[in-house]
């Protein structure tokens, strides 16, 4: 079950969730442990300690960063990758730095293999 402060945080930043907005979470909030999260065993290295996902009713999820100090970061992946494979697969190129990265050099060498071969017609 969310707890109260939660769901009122959530009402209150959720189109900065949505707008890809990084949120501070504020010390107040109970503990992501006692509110329904999930402890995630792997997520992209960003200097965290514990990762915490919560999958939201649109199939995305939020996500949260808890550093050594206490400090939290809160995300939303628009992909949740616990939802099986294609879900895994939309949320490595929409939502990690390194997806993003590999699909910008696919699209890029998608784009030269299209223009070697028009080039080859033409010639
Ligand atoms: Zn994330």
């Amino acid at each position: 079950m969310m707890m109260y402060g939660w769901s009122s945080w959530f009402e209150q930043n959720w189109w900065a969730l949505c707008a890809g907005n990084n949120l501070v979470i504020p010390a107040w909030l109970p503990h992501p442990s006692t509110a329904g999260f999930k402890r995630l065993e792997l997520a992209g290295p960003a200097g965290q300690v514990a990762d915490w996902s919560l999958p939201l009713m649109d199939e995305s999820r939020v996500h949260i960063h808890e550093y050594e100090n206490g400090a939290m970061l809160a995300h939303r992946d628009k992909h949740d990758p616990e939802r099986g494979p294609v879900k895994a697969v939309a949320h490595f190129f929409t939502d990690t730095t390194l997806g993003k990265v590999t699909a910008a050099v696919a699209i890029t060498s998608a784009i030269a293999a299209l223009l070697y071969l028009i080039v080859r017609r033409i010639g």
